[in-house]
């Protein structure tokens, strides 16, 4: 097999709390090929954002990082800021779920969009700003011309959202990370901005690692997808064959929780007792097995080996071999 763009093996986080050092990544295991889509879900709280910021190199100071993460073959922790810095943006780019985290206020979006081409690229000041023009027109934003000169606070989310995706797209990324990309937007717009990033990751071949807490997003828009819970990959596989079989009872809580046509956004997930555990209360063994009907005595013993459900599909529950979840 070739060499996957990205290897990420045991990949532990370990956060300072007020109540002292907690582990919010457990021990991660996943990897993807050139081109290809990997959704990462779970509720809020169960670690895909310091996934994804991990990839990055932006946790914050205080975090302790350790295990392996590979961008084409070459070890990213531990890697200096100045060779990290050269890499964001230029081989993983990020779009975030607030454009106003990324986009500068002072600065007009024309400058922002063209200053990575400046720095990775090595453009001059006209040529950066011809292409800028050129990649706000790739990423529908009306009337680009002249938004050029705009600040950001002049645009709606959902334009702000389009520029934040120009600049990530601006070097060429081989990685793409949006984290709830759209959670910010509303319904009709949530699609076309997806519908967007999917059009221009398949146009130019790279992968995307999509976060999201939202199944119908990953549904329609990965071919692979990563469960977490509790810093720990409950299961991973093919999303066609994940919602096929929602081997781990965990992922058939989301799914039988997923929001319907007119619930209330935000509204707890009924299906699935209790919420997330602060992540020093989170019980021994199976990180789930508080909130879980099917748990049983053994499931606070140790995290769970991971199952083959089938071809390249793994879920981390003991009781999955006896169906009783079925
Ligand atoms: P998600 O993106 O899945 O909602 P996060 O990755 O943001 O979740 O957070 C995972 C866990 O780590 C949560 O319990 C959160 O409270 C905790 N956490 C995140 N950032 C910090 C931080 N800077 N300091 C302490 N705890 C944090
Ligand atoms: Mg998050």
């Amino acid at each position: 097999m070739s060499t996957p763009l990205l290897d990420v093996r045991d990949l532990r986080v370990t956060l300072q709390t007020a109540r002292g050092p907690a582990q919010a990544l457990r021990g991660l295991d996943f990897s993807m090929q050139p081109g290809e889509t990997l959704g990462l879900i779970g509720e809020s709280g169960s670690g895909k954002s310091l996934t994804a910021l991990a990839l990055l190199g932006l946790l914050p100071a205080s975090a302790q990082v350790s295990g392996s993460i590979r961008l084409a073959g070459q070890e990213l922790i531990g890697l200096d800021e100045d060779r990290l810095c050269q890499l964001r943006g230029d081989r993983i780019a990020m779009i975030f779920q607030e454009p106003m985290t990324a986009l500068n206020p002072l600065h007009r979006i024309g400058h922002q969009v063209a200053e990575p081409l400046r720095l990775h690229r090595g453009l001059g000041r006209h040529a950066a700003r011809a292409e800028a023009l050129r990649l706000l027109e790739r990423v529908h934003l009306s009337d680009a011309a002249r938004r050029l000169d705009a600040y950001p606070h002049e645009l709606s989310g959902g334009q702000r959202q389009r520029v934040m995706i120009a600049m990530a797209l601006a070097c060429g990324p081989a990685l793409l990370i949006a984290d709830e990309p759209t959670t910010a937007l509303d319904v009709r717009l949530q699609r076309d901005i997806l519908a967007l990033i999917a059009e221009i990751v398949a146009e130019r071949r790279m992968a995307l690692l999509l976060v999201s807490h939202d199944l119908g997003v990953i549904a329609e828009n990965v071919e692979r997808m990563l469960v977490l819970y509790g810093g720990h990959i409950v299961e991973s596989g093919p999303t066609e064959a994940v919602f096929d079989r929602l081997a781990h009872p965990y992922t058939r809580g989301l799914f039988a929780a997923r929001p319907r046509l007119g619930a209330a956004r935000g509204a707890p997930l009924d299906a699935i007792p209790g919420r997330v555990p602060e992540l020093l209360d989170l019980p021994p063994g199976c990180p789930f097995s508080d909130r879980c009907a099917f748990a049983v005595e053994a499931c606070r013993a140790g995290l769970p080996e991971a199952f083959e459900v089938g071809p390249g599909h793994r879920a981390r529950c003991i009781r999955l071999p006896e169906g009783v979840q079925r």
